[in-house]
């Protein structure tokens, strides 16, 4: 559990910045930098030398990090961007929910 409220594998829409309204599912969080990584958002281009001969090098193109602050969680269920709050089920286990149309996430 970590207070980004962003997981690996949830689907976010990016809120702000150059890649606004962009969607796609986390790859990764970072709690320590407090930034996530989502797949298809941020596109960097690294530029690679072939290592040894007959590596043709190129371009590798691969998601960076953003603030976590940036993306917003999509609900499955309602499809909208929504923020989640916990609550408590029966036998004490703690879950996600939508706070736009209350299903568990
Ligand atoms: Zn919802």
């Amino acid at each position: 559990m970590n207070s980004l409220g962003i997981k690996k594998g949830d689907t976010v829409v990016v809120i702000s910045g150059r890649e606004k309204n962009k969607k796609g599912k986390v790859l990764s969080t970072s709690f320590k930098d407090g930034t996530v990584i989502v797949e298809g958002v941020n596109i960097v281009k690294r530029h690679t030398r072939p290592r040894k001969q007959g590596d043709p090098g190129g371009i590798i193109e691969k998601p960076a990090a953003l603030r976590a602050c940036k993306v917003m969680r999509v609900c499955p269920k309602c499809d909208k961007p929504t923020r989640t709050s916990w609550t408590v089920v029966d036998g004490g286990e703690k879950v996600r929910v939508c706070k736009k149309c209350g299903a568990q996430i």
